[in-house]
């Protein structure tokens, strides 16, 4: 969301939400629990806030369906899990790590991945559960401007700069020194039916490695796909010996800039 479109009601209820979900998570560090429990309580107060683009306020595709992303990433042993695509999965970071934990895999997509979050006794809704009505009108405003800028829907593009900076991260350290990192998505307001961003691509829109960083990104997710942000940050830390913030300031103002993409990273 831009700034500027910022009323003082909206910015009270983003920090009240946010602050709600890092004392979730510090209370969990704080009583000796692991990173990835804090990463998951942290973001999961996120997803349930309808105003974040994950969970319920997840953005509409230019179908308008909410098609969610997600994934996770421990440190510790570079364990990872991710659901792309899920439509009926309360929580898809839970998914994401029950995918993790639970099945030998990586990506579990759609009905895959929803049967499997099912079969783990994860809350399940209706498609219905995840509609706002802010979000509503933002997929009618954009399907009516793709309507009068009369391009064939096959060749609509996703929304690039209006409200997409709303995807929900985490990333925590705990007293073990391990480090885990979670990401959690609606994706991009008019994406294309099964389109896949970078929040569930491990190196792209997630990544952690106890050794350097625990890093989670927000923006234009083909470019941070090809990019593969999340590792760059880390591999640059890795093989470059540089500080946290010296890596992502170079890959997210010079890599993605040059290559015309936006976006942003916690770490
Ligand atoms: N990176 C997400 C995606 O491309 C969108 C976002 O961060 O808002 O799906």
């Amino acid at each position: 969301i831009d700034r500027d479109s910022f009323t003082p009601e909206h910015e009270r209820l983003y920090h009240a939400t946010l602050e709600q979900s890092l004392r979730a998570g510090h209370a969990i560090l704080k009583g000796g629990g692991s990173a990835l429990d804090a990463v998951e309580a942290a973001t999961v107060i996120m997803e349930d806030a309808p105003m974040f683009n994950a969970g319920k306020g997840a953005v509409f595709t230019a179908e308008a369906k909410n098609e969610l992303d997600a994934s996770i990433m421990d440190g510790r042993a570079l364990q990872a899990g991710a659901v792309g695509g899920v439509t009926t999965v309360k929580n898809p970071i839970r998914a994401a790590r029950a995918v993790m934990e639970q099945s030998p895999h990586v990506l579990f997509t759609n009905r895959g991945a929803e049967k499997f979050a099912s079969d783990n006794g994860l809350e399940m809704v209706d498609p219905k559960y995840f509609f706002t009505e802010r979000r509503w009108i933002q997929i009618q405003t954009w399907l009516k401007q793709q309507e009068a800028k009369a391009k064939p829907h096959a060749a609509a593009e996703p929304d690039r700069h209006a409200d997409y900076f709303s995807t929900v991260g985490c990333v925590a350290l705990d007293t073990k020194g391990n480090i885990a990192a979670g990401t959690s998505t609606g994706g991009m307001t008019g994406k294309r039916f099964g389109r896949i961003g970078d929040s569930p691509i491990i190196g792209a829109g997630t990544y952690a490695d106890n050794r350097t960083a625990g890093i989670s990104c927000t923006g234009h997710g083909e470019f941070f796909i090809r990019h593969a942000v999340a590792f760059d940050v880390s591999a640059r830390m890795k093989y470059a010996n540089e500080s946290i913030k010296q890596a992502a300031k170079t890959v997210v103002q010079e890599t993605l800039k040059k290559a015309g993409g936006r976006g942003g990273v916690i770490g």
